[in-house]
C-alpha cells in the first residue's frame, strides 16, 4: 500500500500524457486532491463529507499511470474511483468513463454502502470530486450567489444590504455561503463546529471574521445590518444547539438555510458528541451515531420551521437535512421548500447551469483572458458582467486557476467555440478544460434537491440522468461520468457529468459544439417533457426537436 502524499496538478506545456485530452484528465484529477482545492486531501477527500477522488492510494497511482499511458483512441473505465480496464475505442469516445457509488435500488442506502466500502469495493464520489472537476469553493460560489440574489428579489426589494442570513457548515461547498451573501450585500452569520474550517474560509477570503462567541457575533451582525454594510462572521458551535438558542433569544433573523454535510449522518455532529470524538464514534458505532445526528438535526430544523413562524424566509439549500430532520421524528421539517423550485427551477427551463472551466496552464492571465472573452460575448447581460467582475475582484484561486459563470442554451456552445480559438491562436498558453457541475439542469434525478416538485410529479423518475450521459458520451466529450447519492445522500439521487477540452484543434471544435449544445439540451427537453412552457419557448427558439411536440 502506497502511502499519502501531497498531490498538485502539472503547470505549463509539457504533457506527461500522450496528448492533451489525456494530460487535462490527469491534471484535472490531480487538481482535485490539492491541499488548496480538497477538503481533506491525505484521505483522498475533496469535499461533501466523504466526497473521493480515487478510491486508494494504489487506485491513485494506476489512474495517474494508465492516464499517461493512455492513447488517443482509448478509453480508461472507472468504478468508485478504481481503474478497472483500458479499451480500444476512437477519438470521438471520451477518455475515461466514470461510474462512481451505483447500487441496485433496494440496497442504496448508507449501510450497504458503508458495509461495500469497508470491504474496498467502492467509494463515495459526491458529484464532482469523483469525477474531477472540482474547482474548490468558486464552483457552487455563483450558483449560491444567485439564489440569494433570488432571496433578495423576491423578499427583499433586490438587495439583501440590512438584512441577516443565518446558516451553518463552512466545508468545500457551504463554505461559499458568507461571500454569496456579502457579495448580494448582506449580514451572514455561519455557524461551524470545526475551527479549522472557519480559519479556512477566512484565508481564502470567503469570510470576513471569527467572532468570539454567540454574544459577540450578534452584536457584529447587528451593527453591521444597521449601517447597511456587508459583514460575515464565523462563530464556533453545533448548529443544532446554535440555531434554537439564537430563536429562544429572539434573535433578528431574516434568511435562514444550512449547508452542514447532513445528506451523510455520519458526517453531521450530533449534540453531545465533542468535536475530536466524532470520527471514532462514528466509525465505532454508525448506527447509534446515525440516531443522534438525526435526533440533533431534528432540533437544528425545528428552528428553522421556527424562524420561518416568526416571518424569515427559510429554504433548505441542497443537503437533505428535512428527510433526515423528518427521520429524527420532527414532521413539520418538509415546511419549508428546497431552494430549487423556490428559486432555480426558471434557470433550468432555459438550459442554464454551472458551466466551468479551468486553465490547464496553471496561469490566472489564461482565465482573466476568458473572463474578457465572455464579457465580449454577452454584453448585453448585465447580471452575468456584474458576475465576471465580481469574481475577478474578490475570488482567490484554489489550484489551478478557473472560472465559473452560469450559462444556458446557445450561451455555453458560444463560449466553447470562443474558447478553443483563444487557445488555438495562442492567446491563452495552454488548453482549458470545460466542464459543469452535475447539479445541472437536465443531468440529475434527485426529488429533495434537483428535481424537488416537479410539475408532472416525475422528480424520481431517473431516465433523464442516464441518457444525459449517453448523450455527452456521443458527442464527443473527454470524460463522462455517471453517479449516485451525490448532494442528498444514498438512495437519493441519481446524476451524470461531462468536462470537454479546448485545446484549440479542429476536432475539439467540432466536438466542445456537440457536447455544448446537447448537454444543456437535456435539460430543456427534460422540463418541455414536465410540462414547462418557458422550456418550450426556449427549445423553439434554439430549434431544440422534442418529437412528441412535433406533428
Ligand atoms: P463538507 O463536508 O466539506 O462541510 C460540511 C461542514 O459542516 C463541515 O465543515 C462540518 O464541520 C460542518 N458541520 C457538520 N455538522 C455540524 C453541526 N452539527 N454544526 C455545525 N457545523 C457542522 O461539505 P460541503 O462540501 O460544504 O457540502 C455541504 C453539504 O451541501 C453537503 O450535504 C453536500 O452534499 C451539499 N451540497 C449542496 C450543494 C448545493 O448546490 N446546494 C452543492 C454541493 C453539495
Amino acid at each position: 500500500m502506497s502511502k499519502a502524499r501531497t498531490v498538485r496538478a502539472a503547470r505549463g506545456t509539457t504533457l506527461s500524457a500522450k496528448g492533451w485530452q489525456q494530460e487535462a484528465a490527469l491534471r484535472m484529477f490531480h487538481n482535485n486532491l490539492d491541499p488548496e482545492v480538497a477538503e481533506h486531501p491525505e484521505d483522498l477527500v475533496v469535499y461533501g463529507g466523504t466526497g473521493k477522488a480515487a478510491r486508494d492510494w494504489r487506485s491513485f497511482d494506476r489512474i495517474t499511470a494508465s492516464l499517461r499511458d493512455l492513447e488517443g483512441d482509448e478509453t480508461l473505465l472507472v468504478q468508485s474511483g478504481r481503474p478497472v480496464g483500458i479499451m480500444r475505442t476512437h477519438e470521438w469516445a471520451p477518455r475515461v468513463l466514470i461510474a462512481n457509488s451505483n447500487l441496485v435500488g433496494d440496497w442504496a442506502n448508507w449501510p450497504e454502502f458503508r458495509r461495500l466500502e469497508a470491504e474496498g469495493l467502492t467509494m463515495y464520489g459526491q458529484m464532482t470530486a469523483g469525477s474531477w472537476i472540482y474547482i474548490g469553493t468558486q464552483g457552487i460560489l455563483q450558483g449560491t450567489y444567485e439564489t440569494f440574489a433570488a432571496v433578495a428579489a423576491k423578499r427583499f426589494g433586490g438587495s439583501l444590504a440590512g438584512t441577516i442570513t443565518l446558516t451553518a457548515g463552512l466545508g468545500g461547498m457551504g463554505g461559499a455561503q458568507p461571500l454569496a451573501v456579502t457579495m448580494n450585500d448582506g449580514v451572514a452569520i455561519v455557524v461551524e463546529c470545526d475551527g479549522s474550517r472557519i480559519d479556512r474560509r477566512i484565508e481564502h477570503r470567503y469570510l470576513d471574521v471569527r467572532a468570539d462567541g454567540l454574544d459577540e457575533a450578534l452584536e457584529l451582525a447587528v451593527r453591521a445590518r444597521d449601517e447597511r454594510r456587508p459583514l460575515s462572521i464565523g462563530v464556533l458551535g453545533n448548529a443544532a444547539e446554535v440555531f434554537p438558542e439564537l430563536l429562544s433569544r429572539g434573535a433578528p433573523i431574516d434568511i435562514v438555510t444550512d449547508q452542514t454535510s447532513a445528506h451523510d449522518p455520519l458526517a453531521y455532529l450530533p449534540l453531545g458528541v465533542p468535536f475530536g470524538d466524532w470520527k471514532d464514534l462514528a466509525a465505532a458505532k454508525p448506527e447509534e451515531f446515525t440516531l443522534r445526528a438525526r435526533e440533533s438535526m431534528a432540533a437544528h430544523v425545528e428552528a428553522m420551521v421556527g424562524f420561518q413562524d416568526a416571518g424569515a424566509e427559510v429554504f433548505d439549500y441542497g443537503n437533505s437535512i428535512r428527510d433526515e430532520a423528518r427521520e429524527g421524528g420532527f414532521t413539520r421539517a418538509f415546511d419549508f421548500p428546497g431552494f430549487v423550485p423556490a428559486y432555480i427551477r426558471p434557470l433550468f427551463c432555459e438550459g442554464k447551469g454551472p458551466f466551468r472551466w479551468a486553465a490547464l496552464s496553471g496561469d490566472p492571465a489564461d482565465i482573466a483572458r476568458t473572463d474578457q472573452a465572455v464579457l465580449d460575448l454577452f454584453p448585453e447581460n448585465e447580471h452575468l458582467a456584474r458576475w465576471i467582475r465580481m469574481a475577478r475582484e474578490r475570488v482567490a484561486f484554489q489550484g489551478l486557476p478557473a472560472r465559473i459563470c452560469w450559462l444556458g442554451q446557445g450561451e455555453r456552445a458560444a463560449a466553447g467555440q470562443r474558447f478553443n480559438e483563444l487557445v488555438a491562436s495562442g492567446e491563452i498558453s495552454a488548453p482549458l478544460a470545460i466542464g459543469r457541475d452535475h447539479l445541472d439542469t437536465g443531468s440529475v434525478a434527485s426529488p429533495y434537491r434537483e428535481t424537488e416538485g416537479m410539475r408532472d410529479g416525475s422528480d424520481a423518475i431517473a431516465d433523464w440522468p442516464l441518457l444525459n450521459a449517453l448523450v455527452n458520451t456521443s458527442s464527443g466529450a473527454s470524460w463522462v461520468s455517471i453517479h449516485h447519492g451525490g448532494g442528498v445522500g444514498m438512495g437519493r439521487s441519481l446524476h451524470a457529468g461531462q468536462v470537454s477540452v479546448a485545446d484549440g484543434t479542429d476536432l475539439a471544435a467540432a466536438k466542445l459544439d456537440r457536447v455544448l449544445t446537447n448537454d444543456p439540451a437535456m435539460g430543456v427537453i427534460r422540463h418541455v417533457d414536465a410540462g414547462y412552457e418557458k422550456a418550450e419557448r426556449v427549445a423553439e427558439t434554439h430549434g431544440i426537436r422534442v418529437p412528441m411536440r412535433e406533428g
